[in-house]
C-alpha cells in the first residue's frame, strides 16, 4: 500500500480525506510532516492549474530531497465558489476576495448587493479539483456541487461559505448538514471518491 501525500497544511481536509480514502489508503501524510515547508504560490487561473502546481511542487521537493517517498501519491486539492451573478467569481480568488473582511462579514456583503436577484439568477458551486502526482504522471479530476446564494446565513457546520450556500433539494446550507452528509454531496467529497476511483483504475491502489 502506498504512503498518500497531501499538499495541505489544513488539518481539516486532512481529516476528510482520511475519512473517504478509507481502507484504499496507506498512511496518509501532509507536505509539513515529510518536511516540506517551502510557500507554493497559487498563480493558476484555474482550479485544476493550481491543484497541479501545488502536486508537483511537493513531487518535485521528493524527488530532490526525499528519496524514500519516491513511490507515494502526491494529491493536492484546490476548490472554491463560483458564484454566476459575479460572472463566476470569486472562483479560484475565493480565499483572497474575503479582503479584510471575516466570512460572516464578505456573506453579508453579497447578501445585500443581491437583495434584488432574482432566485433563478441566484445560482452558484463550490468546485474542488484534485491532482496526484505518481512517478512521472499528473492527473486531475474536478467535480462541484451546485446550489444558490441564500437569504441569510444559516449554520454552524463545515466553514467558508458554507451558510448562505443554500442547496433546494435539501431545503438547507451546508452548514446545516452534518459533515457525513456534506461529504457525500460535496465538491470535496466527489472529487476525492472520483481520484480514489482513478487510483484503483490506473495504479490498483
Ligand atoms: P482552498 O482549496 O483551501 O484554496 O480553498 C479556497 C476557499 O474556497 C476556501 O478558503 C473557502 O473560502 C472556499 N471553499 C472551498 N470549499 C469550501 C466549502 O466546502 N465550504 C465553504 N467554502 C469553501
Amino acid at each position: 500500500m502506498r504512503t498518500i501525500i497531501f499538499a495541505t497544511t489544513n488539518q481539516d481536509k486532512l481529516v476528510e480525506i482520511r475519512e473517504i480514502m478509507g481502507e484504499a489508503a496507506g498512511e496518509i501524510k501532509t507536505m509539513s510532516e515529510i518536511g516540506f515547508t517551502g510557500e507554493i504560490e497559487e498563480n493558476g487561473a484555474t482550479f485544476r492549474e493550481n491543484a497541479s502546481i501545488k502536486a508537483a511542487a511537493v513531487a518535485e521537493y521528493i524527488k530532490r530531497e526525499k528519496p524514500e517517498y519516491a513511490d507515494a501519491v502526491v494529491l493536492a486539492d484546490d476548490s472554491g465558489l463560483e458564484i454566476d451573478f459575479y460572472d463566476k467569481k470569486p472562483g479560484v480568488m475565493s480565499h483572497r476576495w474575503l479582503g479584510e473582511r471575516t466570512y460572516p462579514q464578505a456573506m453579508a456583503d453579497i447578501i445585500e448587493e443581491m437583495k434584488d436577484v432574482p432566485e433563478e439568477k441566484r445560482t452558484a458551486r463550490f468546485v474542488c479539483s484534485i491532482a496526484a502526482a505518481v512517478g512521472e504522471e499528473l492527473f486531475t479530476v474536478q467535480e462541484t456541487v451546485e446550489g444558490s446564494i441564500g437569504h441569510e446565513i444559516i449554520g454552524e457546520n463545515g466553514f467558508g461559505y458554507d451558510p448562505f450556500f443554500y442547496i433546494k433539494e435539501y431545503g438547507c446550507t451546508t452548514a446545516q448538514m452534518s459533515p457525513e452528509q456534506k461529504n457525500e454531496i460535496s465538491h470535496r467529497g466527489k472529487a476525492m471518491r472520483a481520484m480514489k476511483k482513478e487510483l484503483a483504475e490506473r495504479f490498483g491502489l
